[in-house]
């Protein structure tokens, strides 16, 4: 897959047992644990670092929807209770990630040329910028908000107003933003509702959900074959959960 704001190609190779186990388990934030993910599954296909926490914001969220096309598709359905008073229906939202992706066009502003000496960096008038990446937005979560994003990745550190607004505005045209506010119309009360769609929430909650059974699934199936733990995790993830709804299907017929 290339990266639109780095200009990488990164391969993301197929999932194996132990990659669920571990994603299962993971403590972290959505957001740690996704740089989890692909940190074990993703490889460059040059010779470049494989330190994705130094990936823009917006490669490392198009790289896990590609994960997410991969293991179960294009479609994204989901509902949450419509928060007007005295309503509580149920909302639907649906949508194709393909499509969803296609309205992330990363553009290049006038004005803005790439900084000779520091790899990732561009100049905008008298001042420098890059895209926030990944390790920026996990700092900024522990604390210190925007202020350290801005910090980190805009020079000097306090621009005058203006050229810190044209720096922002240009970082955002380089690198837009993946994650975003869905709208849309509660079909029982009519009131427009938004639900936030952050692309690493989104992704962990499912893949935590889906993961959840495999120590379930392990379980069975060393109960049923005596099969090792390292050889049930070594099972493409079809085959095990295959082998794990006979187990179950035997057990209801018994
Ligand atoms: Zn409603």
């Amino acid at each position: 897959m290339h990266l639109p704001v780095d200009g990488r190609t990164v391969r993301l190779r197929p999932l194996a047992g132990a990659d669920e186990l571990a994603i299962a388990e993971a403590q972290g934030s959505p957001l740690e644990t996704a740089l989890v993910l692909l940190q074990r599954l993703a490889s460059p296909a040059d010779d470049g670092a494989d330190d994705w926490s130094a990936l823009s914001v917006t490669d490392f969220e198009l790289l896990l929807l590609a994960f997410r096309r991969g293991l179960f598709g294009d479609l994204v359905r989901s509902d949450f209770f419509c928060p007007q008073d005295g309503c509580g229906e149920r909302v639907e939202i649906e949508f194709s990630l393909a499509d969803f992706v296609a309205g992330v066009t990363p553009g290049r502003p006038r004005g803005v040329s790439d900084d000779p000496d520091r790899p990732g960096w561009r100049r905008l008038g008298e001042a420098a910028f890059r895209p926030p990446a990944v390790r920026d937005q996990v700092m900024a979560q522990a604390g210190g908000g925007a202020d350290l994003l801005a910090r980190r990745c805009i020079e000097p550190p306090n621009p005058p107003a203006r050229l810190k607004l044209r720096c922002v505005s240009a970082m955002e045209a380089i690198a837009p933003e993946v994650s975003q506010t869905l709208e849309g119309v509660c079909p029982g009360c009519g009131a427009p509702v938004r639900a936030v769609f952050h692309v690493p929430a989104f992704v962990v909650a499912e893949v935590q959900r889906a993961f959840g059974r495999i120590t379930e699934e392990v379980d069975l199936i060393a109960r049923a074959y005596h099969w090792s733990e390292a050889e049930i995790l070594s099972l493409p993830r079809r085959r095990r959960q295959d082998y794990a709804a006979r187990i179950r299907d035997r057990g209801l017929a018994a």
